[in-house]
């Protein structure tokens, strides 16, 4: 009798979670300096590339590379795909890039996260590549308090390209990060204008990412304390969406004008949503990482650069699922120091 060898599913890990969702870091460059994604005082590309603290171009995955990595993990069975970065959108060649990916068979969606200040020349382009939801990142509605937050006076941009993405008809939702003592004052307004617009309003919970991040014990705020605020708009009822929602718990907001709307809850910190993980990300300069906030990565590019074949590369795709940790370890009193960060660059890992 021969014994049959264990059959695995290549994208199911050891604790049978399915990995289905890629998220693409294509750039680490950005056209905003949010104070908790960027290191401090990095105000010149060309500096802080010669500092290490930006790649430079020759660092980074070429399309050419990315859509190898995409077309082999669509094969192994992964078909949703998000581009983020830094911002996406300042990479030169991202909509031939978006026309490229849209050409591998199996993968259905691609999706996008930007701060939106390119959106008014891009929206109409990306609708017509065959993008259609774009999760757009704001965390203020007051014009100076976006430039404090981002470093850059481009609030009405952002709006106009919200304005232009909802009139296009692309599914928006809004990123907001909550930080005590910056934005809380506003979680009412964002509340007010998820009722009033189409846009479903998802608040996050401030990660203390990247060694040079502003993170501050201080400015963390929980996922409920969140909730209890918006719940003074109006009545929240639990929601399930034919959509997949990801991490967030979405909740229907109405309130007492019968105004309707949606927002979500983002708690990587409060509730571990680990259990549930589906995501595999791939940095900006080539590594794969399995988990946001853990630091273990595997290096791809070495292996794209020195002429790996599909199956080495398909090999190693497998083993960083894997190894995918159980869940990450930060809990909300942070421990003894109040700060316990992974090494990992937001800009570079992509949210
Ligand atoms: N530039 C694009 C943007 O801002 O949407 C895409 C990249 S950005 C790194 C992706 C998301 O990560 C954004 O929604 C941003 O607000 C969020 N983010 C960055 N740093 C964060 C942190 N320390 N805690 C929570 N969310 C963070
Ligand atoms: Fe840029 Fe997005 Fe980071 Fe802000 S959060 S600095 S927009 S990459």
């Amino acid at each position: 009798m021969t014994l049959k060898t264990p059959h695995f599913h290549p994208l199911v890990d050891q604790f049978s979670r399915t990995i289905s969702y890629l998220r693409l870091s294509i750039t680490d460059r950005c056209n905003l300096r949010c104070m908790y994604c960027m290191p401090k005082g990095e105000e010149d590309t060309a500096k802080h590339t010669k500092t290490g603290q930006i790649l430079s171009h020759s660092e980074l995955l070429s399309y050419e590379e990315m859509l190898r990595v995409v077309r082999i993990a669509v094969e192994m069975g992964m078909n949703k795909l998000r581009l983020t970065g830094g911002e996406p959108l300042v990479r030169r060649g991202i909509l031939s890039f978006i026309h490229e990916l849209f050409s591998i068979e199996g993968l259905d969606e691609v999706r996008l996260t930007t701060n939106g200040v390119l959106l008014p020349d891009y929206a109409e382009r990306l609708y017509r590549e065959g993008v259609r939801h774009l999760n757009i990142s704001l965390d203020s509605l007051q014009p100076e308090k976006f430039f404090e937050i981002t470093g850059r006076d481009d609030f009405n941009k952002v709006w106009q390209g919200l304005l232009k993405a909802r009139d296009i008809g692309f599914r928006v939702k809004i990123n907001v990060v909550a930080m005590k003592g910056i934005n809380d004052d506003e979680f009412i307004d964002f509340a007010q204008l998820a009722l009033r617009e189409p846009f479903q309003v998802r608040f996050i919970e401030f990660m203390p990412l990247g060694e040079k991040s502003s993170w501050q014990k201080e400015q963390f705020i929980k996922a409920d304390e969140i909730r209890a605020v918006i719940s003074g708009t109006g009545h929240l009822t639990p929601f399930k969406s034919s959509y997949d929602e990801g991490p967030a718990r979405v909740y229907a907001l109405e309130d007492s004008h019968g105004h309707k709307g949606s927002v979500g809850f983002i708690s990587p910190i409060s509730h571990h949503f680990c259990d549930k993980c589906n995501r595999l990300r791939l940095t900006s300069e080539g590594r794969l990482r399995a988990c946001l906030l853990n630091d273990k990565e595997t290096d791809l590019k070495s292996l794209l650069r020195n002429g790996a074949s599909d199956q080495r590369i398909r090999q190693s795709i497998r083993q960083t699922i894997i190894d995918k940790p159980k869940g990450h370890t930060l809990q909300s009193d942070f421990g003894e120091t109040g700060r316990l960060t992974c090494r990992g660059q937001m800009s570079q890992i992509g949210g």
